[in-house]
């Protein structure tokens, strides 16, 4: 079949390779000017090992000292209140201890299948340079703050992830830059990749190579009828045809699906980050900054901090000062690194929905077009089991994993 992939982000680009392996004709349908697209801006972690949806007990412990702070870990701009409401209830909603545990198990039955899927793309196509599996880190700058977070650590144990709690010795002897924090828990399954935005024009020129065609041009609407898919672009002058249709623009995706009869809540959950050159931070692994809502990687293309979460929807400019207010929090965890040095500063869009679960399905006016988007906090880690169920959804086939969770029509 000819499937047409309207977004080329990390998402699309997996999906494409999945379509690719079943033989299918793939056009890439992206007018590839998003500089804010977080396919190239995140912290490069395949967590698999997080299960805990946004809407945790973690977050709603923080929640009211981040609010008072408007460049803390979570804010919301007052103006963009109004438009953000709907989205707000749903998130209370999806955070009662039924929806929650549901929430996990469909997290976690994703998650998963993440790194397997992951490994089995990145060697097939000679790609397993990107990965390193170091694990991740977790830290609390004070020991009580770790003893208020034990129910979660537990809550990932009885789901069988692996789970290591460091003494400060233990702690410092991994990453001697950490030595002023006084507890830590290692994730040994996790990984992270060299560079996401390496990673996604890696996957990008191998799907041109394999056949995959590129149409530079934004989708403005979808339609159906009995003989096909069209796809009527900004910046196409024919309406691109296919068999099928893959949704797989991020963020951007809310209102082609809405024209598709799917209201779906997906909003953006902005996030900052700064890029210093490699080595800035003294550390070797990825590390999550427990209640600071910012995390650090090394990428091969520097050390990253990044994280936070702003909600202001698509049109504000980027604030960063929340970007310059996270590095000066860095800093007492690492006081040996020097901030004044030349970084990169980034914001981009994190495609969000109240449950921190993606949309993957049907659309309700017709199955041969098919959504992947919505991953949220996830959408590295997450690409390329979406990009598996996705071409099981094209060809009509069983999924290995049940999809009911993930349908547009849940809300
Ligand atoms: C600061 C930060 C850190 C993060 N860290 C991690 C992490 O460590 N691990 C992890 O798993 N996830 C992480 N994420 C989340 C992850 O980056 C996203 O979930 C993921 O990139 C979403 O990918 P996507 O392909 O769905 O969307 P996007 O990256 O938004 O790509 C969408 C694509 O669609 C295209 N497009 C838009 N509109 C149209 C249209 N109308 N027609 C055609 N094309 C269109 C865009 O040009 C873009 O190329 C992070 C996010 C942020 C912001």
């Amino acid at each position: 079949m000819r499937i047409a992939i309207v977004g080329a982000g990390i998402v699309g680009l997996a999906a494409a390779h999945a379509l690719l392996d079943r033989g299918h004709d793939v056009i890439l349908v992206d007018p590839g000017d998003q500089s804010a697209r977080p396919t190239d801006g995140n912290a490069g972690w395949i967590a698999h090992t997080d299960v805990m949806p946004l809407a945790s007990p973690k977050v709603w412990r923080n929640l009211p000292n981040w609010l008072m702070d408007p460049l803390g870990p979570l804010s919301i701009r007052p103006a963009y209140l109004p438009a953000l409401t709907p989205w707000l209830m749903r998130f209370v909603l999806a955070s009662s201890p039924l929806r929650i545990k549901a929430s996990m198990a469909a997290i976690r039955a994703i998650n998963a299948e993440a790194l397997p899927s992951w490994k089995s793309l990145l060697s097939s196509l000679d790609l397993n340079a990107h990965l390193r599996e170091k694990g991740i880190l977790s830290v609390w700058k004070q020991h009580e703050a770790f003893l208020r977070s034990k129910d979660v650590l537990d809550r990932q144990r009885d789901l069988g992830i692996g789970v290591e709690i460091l003494d400060r010795k233990e702690l410092a002897r991994l990453e001697p830059a950490l030595h002023n924090v006084e507890a830590g828990v290692l994730f040994p399954e996790a990984c992270h990749i060299s560079d996401p935005a390496h990673l996604a024009s890696d996957l990008k020129r191998l799907a041109l190579v394999r056949g995959a065609r590129q149409v530079a041009a934004r989708a403005r609407a979808v339609k159906a009828d009995d003989a096909a898919i069209r796809i009527e672009a900004e910046e196409a002058d024919d309406a691109i045809v296919a068999d099928k249709v893959v949704i797989a623009a991020g963020v951007w995706s809310r209102p082609l699906a809405e024209m598709l009869g799917d209201r779906v809540p997906l909003d953006t959950e902005r996030g900052y980050n700064a890029t210093y050159p490699k080595g800035s931070f003294g550390l070797d692994r990825p590390v999550m900054f427990e209640g600071e809502g910012f995390v650090t990687t090394p990428l091969d293309t520097g050390d990253r901090v990044g994280g936070a979460v702003e909600f202001a929807g698509l049109e504000a400019k980027p604030n960063h000062d929340r970007t310059s207010a996270m590095i000066a929090r860095l800093r007492r965890f690492l006081p040996d690194f020097k901030a004044d040095q030349e970084a990169r500063r980034w914001m981009g869009f994190r495609p969000s929905i109240p449950d921190s679960l993606p949309v993957i399905g049907p659309s309700k006016r017709d199955r041969r077009i098919v959504y992947a988007f919505g991953h949220g906090h996830h959408g590295l880690t997450q690409a390329a089991v979406t990009s598996r169920l996705v071409a099981d959804l094209i060809d009509e086939m069983p999924s290995e994993i049940d999809l009911k969770p993930y349908s547009a029509q849940r809300f």
